[in-house]
């Protein structure tokens, strides 16, 4: 996936404020923070929405919502934060490689726009 961003930055060949990774997943900050924490839960295996998963994938998505559930704890935010899923472009998937956003440290509203 040569063209992807996101598969770039897990290789290291586009930098990125990394915050967390092991084995399967790769941690690092949105570069257009829409809270005062703002990080994208990214799996090194190129997926390109959630439309592509299989049940295989199952264990790794379970990953990526614990280590969302983790690092909002881990920053005193359990108490609040939102975690999102954008799903192809008309719901505002800019990079298509799948990524779970994780966002705390204010007030969130509902329903998001
Ligand atoms: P999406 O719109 O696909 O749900 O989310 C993509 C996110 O990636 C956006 O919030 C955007 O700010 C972020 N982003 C885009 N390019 C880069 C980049 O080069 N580095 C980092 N760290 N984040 C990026
Ligand atoms: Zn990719």
């Amino acid at each position: 996936m040569e063209e992807c961003l996101f598969c770039k930055i897990v290789a290291g060949e586009i930098p990125g404020a990394i915050v967390h990774q092991d084995e399967h997943l790769v941690v690092f900050k949105d570069i257009n923070p829409q809270a005062p924490m703002h990080v994208l839960i990214v799996p090194r295996r190129h997926i390109a929405s959630l439309n592509d998963l299989t049940p295989e994938d199952d264990n790794l998505t379970g990953e990526m919502v614990r280590r969302a559930a983790a690092l909002a704890k881990e920053r005193g935010f359990a108490d609040g934060y939102r975690t999102v899923f954008n799903c192809g472009a008309k719901a505002g998937q800019s990079v298509f490689h799948i990524h779970l956003h994780v966002l705390g440290g204010r007030a969130m509203t509902w329903p998001p726009g």
